[in-house]
């Protein structure tokens, strides 16, 4: 017998262990090793870690945050990775205790994944934007949003970032958006629908807002031509909305 309060549990378990694996890949991508090949190693010393060391968030605070052999400080990008894919599962169990519920922490981790990637890396890669867009259109057989609303959706959220991307690069001569962008909100598209675009592009303006606002406070150095981690906030604002439209 499945008890309500198990969906959360088991999300919330599973968003931790996604949530290492991610972590190690957006970390190592820049520096060009893969998380897929060899084993996990420090960061520092490339000492391989066994397995007690590996227990997402209790090793890095049984630890203190540093490696066991070398001392070197273990990224927080870790801890802080694991603990919003751990987030990402008790909240898509809690809005919906079910199957719907393990559709919407699958789409959370994937909007977790590009946007780390795209934070560390401005990446986001075809495998992960495609996959966002599959499982979107494998979630529509299922649950709400409609075809119509979802297929609109991924039209248009494609269309607009390619025609900004387009436009600007004409304009500007270079390069202001990812080609990865439309890709990625498009998949936002197929997920939740037309209706929700406008409120997602609206909601990633203002939190991109409020970051170029606390970074020029903090009075770190801002460029016109600095580049936003588009994907980034596109994924802060899609899950909200998610929950927000599943829950009502
Ligand atoms: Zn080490």
């Amino acid at each position: 017998m499945i008890e309500p309060w198990m969906w959360p549990a088991a999300l919330g378990v599973l968003g931790l262990i996604f949530g290492s694996f991610i972590a190690t890949v957006a970390l190592r991508w820049p520096e060009g090793r893969s998380a897929l090949r060899g084993r996990s190693e420090c960061d520092s010393c490339h000492r391989v870690l066994r397995a007690h060391e590996l227990v997402p968030l209790f090793s890095y605070a049984l630890q203190r945050g540093r490696c066991r052999a070398c001392g070197g400080a273990i990224h927080p990008g870790h801890p802080g990775v694991e603990i919003a894919g751990a987030l990402v599962g008790v909240a898509a169990g809690l809005v919906a205790p079910g199957w719907e519920g393990v559709a919407g922490a699958v789409f959370g981790w994937l909007l977790l994944a590009l946007a780390a990637l795209d934070l560390a890396a401005f990446w986001l890669p075809n495998i992960l934007t495609g996959l966002l867009a599959v499982t979107g259109i494998v979630d529509g057989l299922f649950f709400d949003p409609g075809w119509p609303d979802r297929i609109l959706g991924g039209l248009l959220g494609f269309g607009l970032l390619y025609l900004v991307a387009f436009t600007y690069a004409h304009v500007r001569g270079r390069e202001g958006l990812g080609g990865g962008d439309p890709k990625m909100f498009g998949g936002i598209g197929l997920w939740l629908g037309a209706t929700m675009l406008a409120p997602v592009l609206l909601a990633a303006s203002l939190i991109g807002l409020a970051a170029a606002l606390a970074i020029r406070i903090s009075g770190r150095k801002m460029e016109m031509t600095s580049r936003l981690p588009l994907g980034t906030l596109l994924a802060v604002a899609a899950f909200p909305a998610w929950l927000y439209s599943t829950g009502i």
